[in-house]
């Protein structure tokens, strides 16, 4: 029987990792499909505070897991496939495994979505990035394209216009979804040119760096090539919460829902990370929102020693 089972090995995951395992709790962390979350990778990671020369992204993920080991933590391999949060002890099934446990923190993050390239995950960290805030600083003077047509892209667009000399904001359609505020500052930006409708047929890296794109028109299949050095890929995130639907109360996009700090409609159930952010997913707020599942993790057990 476990006090607590951390279901994600992220930021969030593996910062409250840390308290619970500073609270001699003696947490089980399970590492998840994508163990170390979006952090291992990335590459550098110039805005988490305390890194005045900025930090390679799997590494920081490595301090922090030795961190919480430092303390007790325990980890195990393997995805959550199934929760029984009917009653406590909790089950969580992660494969052949079954673990029983008084509370759970789900910190199972979420994926940004890739347009399905063929060899489109090699190029992360390489010109190809899912997070404008993390790394536009690097494409100073440089030309880019935003790849999307929701809200994500014309933000990314416009964001990445203060550092790109140029930015293609590529859509597959002519209409948008984004809110008419947003698109309408697209379109003001001058830096800002929209190259609808076309969709991204390849990603040239020769070098195993992006330096272009090739381009097909949506409608008449034409063909256009554009040379570029990054590539931002902004089709929107999907948050890891599969295992949890129908047990744990999600919006219409499957964010899990949190109340005051990491409640969740569960007693004894706490959520962190990217899971339940759509709007921030920083790795700092993912750390702070772990540290707040942590903390009230430990006074539910507190409260509840049966
Ligand atoms: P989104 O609204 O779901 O938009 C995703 C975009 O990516 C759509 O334009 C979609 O095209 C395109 N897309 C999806 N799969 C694709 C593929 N395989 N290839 C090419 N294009 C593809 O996602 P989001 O922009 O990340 O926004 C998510 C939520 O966060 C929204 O509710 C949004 O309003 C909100 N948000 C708000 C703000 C803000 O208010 N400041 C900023 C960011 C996000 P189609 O339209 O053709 O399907």
């Amino acid at each position: 029987m476990h006090n607590v089972v951390i279901i994600g090995s992220g930021c969030a995951g593996l910062t409250a990792a840390i308290y619970t395992a500073r609270a001699n709790l003696k947490p089980l962390v399970l590492d998840g499909h994508e163990p170390g979350g979006q952090l291992s990778l990335t590459t550098h990671v110039e805005n988490y505070p305390g890194f005045p020369d900025g930090i390679m992204g799997p590494e920081l993920i490595e301090n922090m897991r030795k961190q919480s080991q430092r303390f007790g933590a325990e980890f195990k391999a393997g995805a959550v496939t199934e929760v029984d949060l009917t009653k406590r002890p909790f089950k969580v099934f992660a494969g052949k495994e079954t673990y029983e446990t008084r509370s759970v923190i789900v910190a199972a993050g979420a994926s940004a979505r890739l347009l399905g390239l063929p060899g489109e995950k090699e190029l992360i960290g390489r010109g190809l990035s899912t997070c404008a805030t993390c790394d536009g600083y690097f494409f100073r003077g440089q030309p880019l394209a935003v790849v999307g047509g929701g809200d994500s892209a014309m933000e990314e667009a416009n964001f990445l216009s203060r550092y790109a000399s140029r930015v293609y904001l590529i859509h597959r359609r002519n209409e948008f979804r984004a809110s008419k505020i947003m698109i309408d500052r697209a379109r003001a930006n001058e830096k800002v040119e929209f190259v609808t409708p076309y969709v991204v047929d390849e990603i040239l890296s020769p070098e195993k760096a992006v330096t272009g794109i090739r381009l097909r028109h949506a409608k008449t299949g034409e063909k256009r090539e554009i040379a570029l050095h990054g590539i931002f890929v902004a089709i929107g995130h999907t948050p890891n919460s599969v295992a949890f639907r129908g047990k744990l109360e999600t919006d219409e996009n499957g964010y899990i829902i949190q109340r005051h700090g990491s409640l969740t409609n569960v007693p004894g159930v706490f959520v962190a990370g990217d899971v339940q952010d759509h709007r921030y997913r920083q790795a700092v707020t993912a750390a702070g929102s772990g540290c707040m599942a942590a903390l009230d993790a430990e006074k539910f057990l507190e409260e509840h020693k049966d």
